[in-house]
């Protein structure tokens, strides 16, 4: 997969996609764009909005492409998560910060269940070694005074991330991975 951080650097992306190579087989000249993966957020509840391109290595009349997909997402949209990248930085960060995930997850206002913030807590937990990994190539952890779980990864994402964008879409613009 690649992320892309702005409309500017996607336009680019998709100028250069003739020339790039493929993901899968690393051919390139076979990329072709093959429509949006669409989809509801806590920002966009009841329209949906572009969360990737699709891109296809062609195998049709006569190109030597694989046949496979992959995706170019945004930076502020996360796999498989209602919540975009700045609503879960905001809510972990409040969550760790306040030690109340219920209520830091009802700041955020939007219409999940009452368990989405456990779910989503889990799964950060779960996801917390492999962050941990990939922030180390990248930035000395900080020292940090808080015990709660998640706090020193958060600080340490956002030592690693000074960046214009909220910490969780700049880590998926910089590793072209998703936080989580
Ligand atoms: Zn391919």
């Amino acid at each position: 997969m690649h992320v892309c951080q702005s409309d500017e650097e996607f336009k680019a992306v998709l100028t250069r996609l003739k020339w790039m190579t493929c993901p899968h087989c690393k051919r390139a000249g076979y990329l072709i764009r093959h429509g949006y993966l669409r989809g509801f957020d806590d920002r966009h509840p009841r329209k949906k909005t572009v969360r990737a391109q699709r891109v296809y290595c062609s195998n049709r009349s006569r190109a030597d492409g694989c046949g496979r997909t992959f995706n170019i997402w945004w930076a502020d949209k996360v796999g498989r998560l209602f919540l975009t990248a700045q609503s879960l930085w905001a809510f972990l960060k409040k969550a760790v910060d306040t030690g109340n995930k219920r209520q830091a997850f009802r700041d955020l206002d939007c219409d999940l269940s009452d368990s989405a913030p456990y779910r989503i807590w889990r799964r950060f937990l779960k996801a917390r070694s492999a962050i941990r990994t990939a922030l180390i190539g990248l930035a000395k952890p900080p020292p940090c005074a808080s015990d709660q779980p998640g706090a020193q990864t958060l600080a340490h994402l956002q030592a690693a991330m000074p960046d214009h964008l909220s910490p969780i879409a700049a880590f998926q613009a910089k590793l072209h991975a998703f936080f989580l």
